[in-house]
């Protein structure tokens, strides 16, 4: 491989490894949380990075909120996916379920 592209590649693992301990700062840090946010996604962008799934549901897609479940986000339950109402913006965002082993949130009957 190209040595530019090898090192565009490692920088884009680095990123990806400061986006998530960015959200885990966020969630210790109500506070500061969003701008930990913001700095993450600028970080996605840069490096079109497509965030993990458990990431994705860390942040509203909306207004880019850090959701934390009962203080910034409310969660329900749907048959086949699950609703989250960002309290900031008050927009939705629908997740499928998957109940794949590892999945944290459980298959609803
Ligand atoms: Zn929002």
């Amino acid at each position: 491989m190209h040595p530019k592209k090898l090192k565009k590649l490692k920088e884009k693992k680095l990123a990806q490894k400061t986006i998530e301990e960015l959200f885990q700062r966020a969630e210790h840090d109500a506070k500061r949380a969003n701008e930990h946010v913001r700095k993450a996604r600028n970080l996605m962008m840069k490096y079109k990075i497509r965030p993990a799934r458990t990431i994705k549901r860390k942040f509203c897609k909306h207004c880019y909120a850090f959701l934390k479940p009962g203080v910034t986000v409310r969660i329900r339950t749907r048959p086949g996916h699950v609703v989250y109402s960002c309290l900031a913006c008050k927009k939705f965002m629908r997740f499928p379920y998957h109940s794949r082993p590892g999945e944290s949130l459980r298959k609803v009957r």
